[in-house]
């Protein structure tokens, strides 16, 4: 039985991934040391992979994304690859391709343009190069005296020199991954792409095979995806040429992979599966058997949360596979281990009880060996210790929210009045003109909003002082906002670093960790909260500012929450209660927050949920199950009384296939990016009866262009063809924190007199 594990965090136990490629971009770090420091950082992420698990891939490092690098690698960016400014141009220049999140993980990769007659050439040979690179070290590592001469004169035949040392595959994205998360193809366009795309891939496989490779990893997540028919004898044929090019292992992950038979009789020598999140691959694999010929690769330590292995259970687990399947089997994670962060060893600060229960990635590589120990020696004291941890303890338990979760009915998630008597109340309530103007949430957080934040954390000034400064942002910026002619105002989130962390903090039940870092994009990182216990508000958490927003101004002002999906979405969550208990239980204390806005006569209040979306399952037939709870838990929160307005807020544009499930939220009102895919919601809306009142943003907030009147205008006059007048909204797509302030006031004053244009020429009819 050998062990295997893949996709390491890049970022390092000290960020200096981030450290090293953001000093290139400011210029203190060079070229030739940025090589060095990536270099080093590599070879550091091999050895912890070599400390634990018998083989690994080589090349999963990327100085920015492995999505772009592929592009590139296939020529569809024909970039040169040493010209280090033209791949960053590509990543974040001016021109940069699209981002997008990377399945319903929080990473977003960077996204291609293809066409249905797009040519692919073997244009980088990235994974060639990680391949020599790990022989060289390899080599040296293993035969340190070897001369140069000798090394040379071996490097032709790397086969034999290495064969009992074989242990780094390198790895590339398949092509059918490529294909199915570039944009520029119809569905039934992909199958003639893929065929077209084949002899590239199979030209670089074989270069791979030549030089000495014995196996080639091939992550295809999309596998895990609604694969059609066409799409499975497409891959089917991809994969029977591909086959005979290079020993394959072929890696899916996130959830189960419907045509597993169809795998079977391909020339690949192994197949990964996710046992964690694919829970139906058992189903599969009791069903169909496993062919005796391959590897069986059991990701069944969990690559996207923390929870400790149950190395017993898992053990039990793998042995009945075995005994199941008659196949080789290898040990490995279920997902890339960059959803984890890197270590817990830095985390003292942690809860010692949370801290014992918790495995990041070099924790999960621990947790191979162990479980390789178990299998083949059986239990010793290592494993038995590892396995003393499993289940939350008594202190993390709240009779009391447990008790409000099991006492819910279904009235405590529907409001009191159907949508359009609430509209009624709520018209004659807040007197809004015809395309009310308003904003989503933050304003710019500009570096003396952070420093100041910085200065409480850290003592430098009091909570009073604090307090203050945040009072006179919000002073100037209500009395900016009611100079503009908006019609709804914020208080601006000043106090807020990022709409999870911020209630995160504020919740019982949740953890925060010192160095849990991960990257969500590039060089960004964020840390993900630990949804440990049960979940509640001890007091008030956003009723001071807003309220005192609303003291300084007769038009209403909009709280701001965030919602339970998104606070779920972007946090490790406990998994011994089903994920709808946690999302009612934080639904229950953002409910209660929604109570105090009200009394203190906050007339609307939106709920952000950004992840509504992006958590659905990768499998339309999981959806309608997600979405229930995902609504209710949204409803729960958001059940104020009939004359509060509740909108909410999301930052994508491809609805098609959800609308009706954002219906199910029964909010007021919805705001929305729609900027930048020129009104492509707007044409999802085009065949759906929408009947809510919506904002889809009529500029682009994450660009400093500052947007024209007409632009602004061309965007509403393509809505009102879509909704009636009375149900449409005009604001940004998103919130303006990133932004800088000379580029805010022109936007929105742009903005604001293009609804006054349009009300002119529309209202009073
Ligand atoms: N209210 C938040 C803001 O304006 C919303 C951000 C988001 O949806 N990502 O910043
Ligand atoms: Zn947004």
């Amino acid at each position: 039985m050998q062990t295997y594990a893949y996709g390491y965090p890049r970022l390092g136990e000290n960020r200096e991934f981030k450290k090293i490629i953001e000093g290139y971009w400011q210029g203190k770090v060079s070229e030739a040391e940025l090589r060095q420091g990536i270099r080093e950082l590599e070879r550091a992420r091999l050895a912890t992979y070599a400390q634990s698990v018998d083989a690994y891939p080589v090349g999963e490092l990327t100085l920015y994304d492995n999505m772009l690098d592929t592009a590139i690698m296939l020529g569809v960016y024909p970039v040169e690859p040493s010209n280090l400014n033209a791949y960053f141009e590509l990543a974040r220049g001016a021109d940069a391709l699209p981002m997008t999140k990377w399945f319903n993980t929080n990473y977003h990769y960077l996204v291609s343009r293809l066409s249905p007659v797009s040519e692919f050439k073997a244009w980088w040979r990235k994974p060639l190069f990680a391949l020599r690179r790990w022989f060289e070290t390899e080599m040296f590592y293993h035969a340190p005296d070897v001369s140069d001469a000798e090394f040379h004169t071996h490097w032709n035949k790397p086969q034999q020199m290495h064969a009992e040392h074989h242990t780094g595959y390198p790895y590339l994205i398949g092509p059918y991954t490529f294909l199915r998360l570039s944009r520029g193809l119809e569905p039934e366009q992909l199958p003639a792409l893929l065929e077209t795309l084949t002899p590239t891939y199979a030209e670089i496989l074989r270069s791979l095979s030549e030089s000495g490779a014995a196996y080639v990893h091939i992550d295809e997540p999309a596998f895990a995806m609604d694969v059609s028919e066409a799409d499975v004898q497409a891959i089917r044929a991809a994969y029977h040429t591909l086959g005979q090019t290079a020993p394959i292992l072929l890696f899916t992950y996130y959830d189960s992979v419907d045509f597993l038979p169809q795998l079977y009789d391909l020339p690949i020598r192994g197949i990964g599966l996710d046992l964690v999140h694919g829970k139906r691959n058992y189903d599969h694999l009791a069903q169909h058997g496993f062919p005796s010929d391959k590897i069986l690769i059991a990701g069944v330590v969990d690559g996207r949360n923390v929870w400790k292995t149950d190395l017993e259970a898992t053990a039990t687990r793998v042995r009945q596979l075995q005994a199941q399947t008659g196949a080789t089997l290898w040990l490995s994670n279920a997902a890339p281990l960059a959803h984890l962060p890197v270590t817990v060893e830095p985390e003292t600060q942690l809860d010692p009880a949370l801290r014992e229960r918790i495995a990041f990635a070099k924790e999960r590589l621990q947790e191979l060996r162990l479980l390789k120990t178990l299998l083949t020696d059986g239990a010793n004291d290592a494993t038995r210790a590892w396995n003393a941890y499993q289940h939350p303890t008594d202190h993390w338990y709240s009779q009391a929210v447990q008790q409000r979760v099991a006492n819910l009915t279904p009235e405590d998630f529907e409001r009191a009045l159907p949508y359009a008597e609430r509209d009624k109340i709520q018209r004659e309530r807040l007197k809004l003109p015809l395309f009310p103007a308003t904003t989503i949430g933050s304003f710019p957080q500009t570096p003396e909003v952070r420093q100041m934040r910085q200065a409480y954390r850290t003592g430098k000034i009091s909570a009073q002082e604090y307090e203050t400064y945040i009072q006179n942002q919000i002073r100037e910026l209500v009395q900016f906002q009611e100079e503009l002619g908006l019609d709804v105002l914020v208080h601006g989130e000043y106090e807020r670093t990022d709409m999870v962390e911020f209630f995160a903090e504020k919740m019982e039940g949740i953890a925060f960790t010192g160095q849990g870092w991960l990257l969500s994009y590039g060089t960004r990182v964020y840390r993900p909260p630990i949804i440990y216990g049960d979940v509640a508000r001890t007091e008030p958490m956003t009723v001071k500012e807003v309220a005192f927003a609303q003291s300084l101004t007769p038009k209403p002002v909009k709280g701001m929450l965030t919602g339970p999906v998104t606070i779920i979405a972007w946090s490790y969550v406990r998994e011994d209660i089903p994920i709808e208990q946690v999302a009612y239980q934080i639904g229950l204390a953002l409910n209660d927050e929604v109570r105090d806005l009200e009394a203190a006569g906050i007339p609307i209040i939106q709920i952000d949920e950004p992840a509504y979306r992006e958590k659905a399952p990768l499998k339309r037939a999981d959806w309608d199950a997600y979405f229930r709870w995902a609504a209710q838990a949204f409803k729960l929160a958001a059940r104020a009384k009939p004359e509060t307005q509740v909108h909410t807020h999301m930052c994508y544009s491809e609805f098609n296939a959800v609308l009706h499930y954002i219906d199910w939220m029964d909010a007021d009102v919805i705001t929305m990016e729609a900027a930048r895919a020129k009104g492509e919601v707007i044409s999802a809306f085009e065949h759906y009866n929408y009947a809510r009142q919506i904002g889809p943003g009529v500029f682009d907030v994450h660009t400093p262009a500052i947007p024209s009147v007409e632009s602004i205008e061309t965007v509403m006059e393509r809505a009102i063809r879509v909704f009636p007048n009375e149900q449409f909204w005009v604001n940004p797509d998103c919130g303006l924190k990133t932004r800088k302030w000379d580029e805010v006031v022109p936007a929105l004053k742009h903005m604001v007199q293009a609804a006054r244009n349009l009300r002119a020429k529309y209202g009073a009819s």
